[in-house]
């Protein structure tokens, strides 16, 4: 059966169609970048992008592994491109942001899972932007020679985040290739490695999972000493891909949103469409003001 519950009306987003969205688009295509919002058909799209607010994907847009929610290509991906990170700090440059976040697809078939090229996308940004706080979302590293993860954490992002994405109970059928408690371990360690950094992760709700495994999934979290924790409502990206069980309420969002602070994060989005990098930067200047 592949009925799907119906969109409820608090799901509603705006079509992409300002000057801000336009500038955005561009500069992303003059640099010849690919963005995790256009590949994931992000619905705050419009309005992130109205605001420079654009999450670039390094690495290519072919991916090595094949989760069932997600909409990138599987495949055997491109050779990396050297020149990247320098044409990612020159958008970053150009959009004129405080905070940027660069994430990527999974690179099992390089042996240090693409942790150079990330620490050099870093490195490239703090030249040419030294203003610009930077957050990474990551891959899981977990196929990657020993040390990959240390050379990432070296070049000091201000927010190292990896998403759990799901319930230990839906890994199999979720997350194939991805292991719950290894990446629970890969953010312990960044902050073992490096205590002045943040950590961040998030998971998607209305995969199936119930709330005592939500709440499982945070305590977890917080065993990890992760500080932030983002919360959004999953969206099916095409009919091929794993359905949505059920729309969670704003209300539901609301108290794990408190249950959350009542745990420990210091930084907690939970809405509907809360999404990793939605309203990161904002998030994080809010924070440090305090
Ligand atoms: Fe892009 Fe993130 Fe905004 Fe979605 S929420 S449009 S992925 S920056
Ligand atoms: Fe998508 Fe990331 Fe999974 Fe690759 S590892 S399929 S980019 S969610």
């Amino acid at each position: 059966d592949n009925a799907q519950p119906k969109k409820p009306d608090w799901i509603r987003v705006k079509a992409p169609n300002s000057k801000g969205y336009r500038d955005t688009a561009k500069i992303m295509r003059d640099n010849n970048l690919v963005t995790v919002c256009e590949e994931a058909g992000c619905p705050n799209v419009g309005e992130c992008w109205s605001q420079g607010h654009a999450t670039m994907m390094i690495m290519g847009d072919i991916c090595t592994r094949g989760c069932t929610f997600c909409n990138i290509a599987t495949g055997r991906p491109d050779a990396l491109d050297v020149f990247e990170p320098g044409r990612v700090a020159q958008a970053v440059e150009k959009l004129g942001l405080n905070h940027v976040v660069i994430t990527s697809v999974d690179r099992d078939d390089i042996d240090d899972g693409g942790a150079e090229h990330f620490a050099q996308t870093i490195r490239a940004i703090r030249r040419k932007a030294p203003e610009t706080t930077i957050e990474i979302l990551t891959p899981d590293f977990i196929k990657s020679k020993p040390g990959s993860l240390e050379v990432v954490v070296e070049a000091k992002p201000d927010v190292f985040n990896h998403n759990l994405e799901t319930v230990p109970g839906l890994y199999p059928e979720v997350r194939p290739g991805a292991r719950y408690f290894h990446s629970l371990r890969l953010l312990q360690r960044v902050k073992e490695l490096d205590p002045s950094m943040f950590t961040k992760s998030g998971i998607m709700v209305g995969l199936g999972e119930d709330k005592q495994a939500v709440h499982q999934v945070m305590d977890d979290m917080r065993a990890a000493d992760i500080d932030f924790l983002t919360i959004g409502q999953y969206l099916q990206p095409t009919p091929k891909h794993h359905a949505v069980d059920r729309f969670v309420t704003p209300e539901e969002f609301a108290s794990y949103e408190k249950a959350a602070y009542g745990k420990g994060f210091l930084m907690v989005s939970a809405t509907p469409l809360t999404r990793s990098s939605y309203h990161a930067g904002d998030d994080f200047a809010r924070l440090r003001e305090a």
